[in-house]
Formats: structure tokens, sequence, C-alpha cells
């Protein structure tokens, strides 16, 4: 295995639509995942979903 870097997963905040990269948590066995952050810097609302989820910016990519 390399040390290709890895896009980490990007959050939207579901409120004012802000992007967050997530924070990477250690899983046991080596792994991680990527969380969202508590609540959105900008607006505190707390509702994120992936930006690979995100309706609006999934429209086109696909
Ligand atoms: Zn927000």
């Amino acid at each position: 295995m390399s040390h290709s870097p890895e896009r980490p997963v990007e959050f939207v905040c579901e409120n004012c639509h802000v992007i967050y990269a997530g924070t990477v948590f250690r899983e046991e066995g080596g792994g991680h995942r990527y969380e969202p952050p508590e609540e959105c810097a900008a607006c505190g609302a707390r509702e994120f979903v992936e930006l690979t989820q995100y309706p609006h910016a999934a429209a086109h990519t696909e």
C-alpha cells in the first residue's frame, strides 16, 4: 500500500449549506471513518448530510 492521499468525506450543513471536511475517527482494527462536526459553526445546526448524498450536489456528478 502506498501513501496516496485520501480525500476526506465532506459534509454539508442542511440548514445553510456550508461544507465541512469530516473529522477522522480511528476505529479498532486500523480503519477509520469520517464524522461531521458536532454543530455548524455558521448557523449552529446539527443536521449534516454527506456531500455525496447531497441531492443538489450529486445531481450533476453521476
Ligand atoms: Zn449551517
